[in-house]
């Protein structure tokens, strides 16, 4: 037996379009709804993620930031730790240089002190040795030098023949070495004294 009817003439078609229909209405809008929540709550998901990708990335940012300030902190504190070490040095180095100043200038006033010492002991050997001499010379003029006595009258001698000590001897005058006299015990004239 041919069958010419055409398809929707068919019972088995509606009978599908009814299935088809009953879950496309009762079963699939559920499942639609189901999608759309999870569809919805996956973009929510989604953006809490995003939220919390953005507030890791803020943290790691501002822990990054943390970091490079402590290093910066940490560099500036070593830095002036250097610097301070630099000072200290320069301290220590500039109280030697002056401790060594000093000391040179101590040694060089000693070095002073002796020098005018040493003069001054040379000056004075040569006073004396001056004064030795004076006297060496002296002695030698008064032994050589001829002096005037009055046998009869003092017991003086007298360098200048006209001296007025030797008046009161009314030329009784006798020339005689200095040397002699003073061996003698004659005694210089009090006027030319
Ligand atoms: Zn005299």
């Amino acid at each position: 037996m041919q069958n010419k009817k055409p398809f929707y003439k068919k019972w088995w078609f509606w009978l599908v379009v009814i299935v088809i229909s009953f879950f496309t209405n009762f079963v699939f809008p559920n499942q639609n709804t189901q999608s759309t929540q999870q569809k919805n709550e996956a973009r929510s998901a989604k953006v809490e993620k995003r939220h919390k990708q953005k507030l890791a990335a803020e943290k790691r940012k501002r822990e990054k930031a943390e970091k490079i300030a402590i290093r910066r902190e940490k560099a500036k504190t070593k830095r002036l730790a250097v610097k301070r070490e630099k000072l200290k040095k320069k301290r220590l180095a500039e109280k030697r240089r002056k401790k060594q100043a000093r000391e040179k200038a101590k040694r060089r006033r000693i070095a002073r002190k002796k020098e005018l010492a040493a003069e001054r002991k040379q000056k004075k050997l040569l006073v004396a040795q001056k004064k030795t001499q004076e006297k060496q010379e002296a002695a030698a003029e008064r032994n050589s030098r001829t002096v005037y006595i009055a046998p009869t009258s003092g017991r003086r001698y007298h360098f200048d023949p006209d001296c007025r000590g030797l008046r009161p001897a009314n030329g009784n005058i006798t020339k005689i070495p200095l040397k002699e006299a003073i061996s003698e015990g004659y005694t210089l004239c009090k006027w030319e004294d």
